[in-house]
């Protein structure tokens, strides 16, 4: 359960924005972690493909986060560099 003083942790950016609108340039779709739109495109977003349709086709869906929030959102560990390993290494055989 989420403490009432904890506004550390948000679910949602902003649950009045909405999560799609319709611009001059096209329809752009709103990151959960920037908070920001970017234009509905795969050049923005990771996609996978959603349900089969009736005409045989699949649907294409977009990610909740965009592609420059995703690995923070979704896969923290894998922005740790493996330099840091290395000199961890070194640290320990200098301060013997
Ligand atoms: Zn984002």
């Amino acid at each position: 359960m989420k403490d009432q003083y904890d506004n550390k942790t948000t679910d949602w950016v902003d649950v009045n924005k909405p999560k799609y609108i319709e611009t001059e340039l096209g329809r752009e779709k709103l990151c959960i972690q920037c908070g920001e739109y970017w234009p509905l495109d795969d050049e923005f977003w990771f996609t996978y493909s959603g349900k089969l349709k009736k005409d045989g086709t699949k649907s294409t869906c977009y990610e909740a986060a965009c592609k420059s929030c995703y690995y923070i959102r979704y896969k923290p560990q894998r922005l740790q560099r493996p330099k840091k390993a290395i000199r961890s290494y070194y640290e320990k055989g200098g301060a013997a």
